[in-house]
């Protein structure tokens, strides 16, 4: 059977340009498609992107986009990294920014403009290039399958995936006009949401396929609680939604290969390496207490008030906490607070893919209290480096980590400290148990252990999409 051809879409993809794990996901899942698929990925060519680096060079493609009857100019540049092919819009409007959507407590005014027009240079591409399928990420390229439905010209087929619903593309009726868009779209059944404009539930409406990112996350999305306001909308659409787990690029995410680690590893003995270089740099003090680490935005999803609540009796208790991140103002103001108190509390306030990595290898613990959490991949990350994660259980945390009570060394699957209920209680229950855990170094190692040598890579999800690439493409346009 032919492979199909794919244009994966994604409004961030690592190395070149990452706010979370949609461009780690942008970076492994096409990798790990491209035995079985001809893919190639798209996405802007933000300013802060290195051309040099990566040898980012212009593909000899320049045309305007009209929107209104405003006239866009835009130019097309590719690059071949690490074996796989990848093309770069560049537009003014959508790339000459500091930030990729906006500073972190908002964004941009523009964005309804600046991701239309990115999701209209998709358009361009698809009519210009045969692909069977494109693959598109979140509401950044949401209006995709509305243009393809409007240009009868286009066959490709669309598969939508759902990183995280509460990032919906939600704005004000006026832009429709701005954006070009005719308002016969502006219907409960595609772009309208309570009054406003909403690029995520056009692509559940006109997408072929729509996906997220762990099977936990696909049902809760169905419930008020989790659905965002768009829940009766996912219900209506459920046949076309499927949960699909993401894997990790076990090639980056390997400790016995990673050059930013002080010492690479393959067993728990040499990562304590790693633990005692992290507590020297850091000033903590005590390398045989627990280390427990916190990676990832400071946003109200990830828990963080439960965090704040919890962490100065978490740091009177015989531990070291090291949380790195970057977010929300208030959140630096309250860590703040707590680690002028607490000298075992260290604090990097940044986006540090070096530092991550470090951290991961060095930690005992990840603290993971999500309110919510699509699929998460600091807890597979963390587990692939040896770490018992701590974790809510809900979305993909549910997934991806069974409760070390519950521990089989059979299973394939990864183990750590779950709780049921996001409560101060809870939390708070659940490190108790870790500090005691960690007091059975014969236990621990073993769960520890077990994590290091479970296999989190794309393999078995990425079969998932190409079957589903391989309905698709059969599927006749009505
Ligand atoms: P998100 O909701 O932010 O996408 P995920 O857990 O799915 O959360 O993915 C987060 C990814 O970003 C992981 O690879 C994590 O290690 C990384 N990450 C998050 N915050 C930081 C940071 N401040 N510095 C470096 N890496 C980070």
């Amino acid at each position: 059977m032919l492979k199909p051809s794919v244009l994966f879409v994604s409004s961030e993809v690592y190395p070149f340009a990452k706010s979370g794990g949609l461009a780690d996901i942008a970076h492994s899942l096409p990798r790990a498609l491209s035995k079985d698929c001809n893919i190639e990925v798209i996405m802007p060519l933000y300013s802060f992107v290195n051309r040099k680096t990566y040898n980012i060079v212009p593909a000899n493609e320049s045309f305007n986009i009209s929107m209104n009857g405003i006239v866009y100019p835009v130019e097309l540049y590719k690059c071949l990294f690490e074996g796989m092919s990848y093309r770069f819009i560049y537009s003014s409007l959508l790339c000459d920014r500091d930030f990729l959507y906006g500073p972190p407590d908002s964004g941009y005014e523009d964005n309804a403009l600046r991701f239309a027009l990115f999701s209209r240079v998709i358009i361009r591409v698809l009519k210009e290039n045969s692909y069977d399928v494109v693959h598109l990420n979140d509401w950044q390229c949401g209006l995709v399958p509305l243009l393809i439905k409007e240009d009868k010209s286009i066959n490709t087929k669309t598969l939508f995936t759902i990183h995280n619903l509460s990032y919906q593309g939600v704005f004000d009726y006026e832009v429709l006009q701005t954006l070009g868009i005719d308002s016969k779209y502006f219907t409960m059944e595609c772009l309208e949401f309570y009054g406003r404009v909403n690029f995520i539930k056009a692509a559940i409406a006109d997408a072929d396929m729509v996906t997220t990112v762990s099977p936990s996350y696909a049902k809760e999305i169905l419930t008020p609680e989790f659905g965002c306001g768009l829940e009766g909308f996912l219900s209506h659409h459920q046949e076309k939604l499927v949960g699909i787990i993401n894997g990790i690029d076990t090639e980056h995410f390997s400790p016995s290969k990673d050059k930013r680690l002080e010492k690479p590893y393959s067993d728990l003995k040499a990562k304590a390496t790693n633990k005692s270089a992290y507590i020297k740099a850091t000033k903590l003090k005590g390398v045989r207490k627990p280390l427990f680490v916190f990676i990832g935005r400071f946003a109200w999803q990830k828990g963080m008030d439960l965090l704040i609540e919890a962490l100065p009796i978490i740091a009177s208790y015989e531990c070291n906490i090291a949380i790195l991140g970057d977010g929300e103002e208030k959140y630096h103001m309250a860590l703040r607070e707590i680690a002028k108190e607490n000298s075992n509390v260290h604090l990097s306030f940044a986006y540090d893919e070096s530092l991550s990595h470090r951290m991961y290898a060095s930690a005992d613990f990840l603290l993971m209290p999500s309110l919510f959490e699509p699929c998460g991949l600091s807890q597979i990350i963390a587990m692939a480096y040896g770490e018992v994660p701590i974790v809510h259980r809900v979305g993909g945390l549910s997934d991806t980590v069974k409760d070390y009570n519950d521990f089989d060394a059979k299973k394939a699957k990864g183990f750590g400290i779950t709780f049921d209920k996001p409560s101060v209680d809870a939390f708070l229950k659940a490190i108790d148990e870790a500090m005691k855990l960690y007091e059975n170094k014969s236990i621990y190692n073993k769960i520890a252990k077990h994590n290091m040598a479970c296999d989190f890579s794309w393999q078995e999800s990425a079969m998932s999409y190409l079957n589903l690439y391989e309905k698709i493409s059969k599927k006749e346009n009505l």
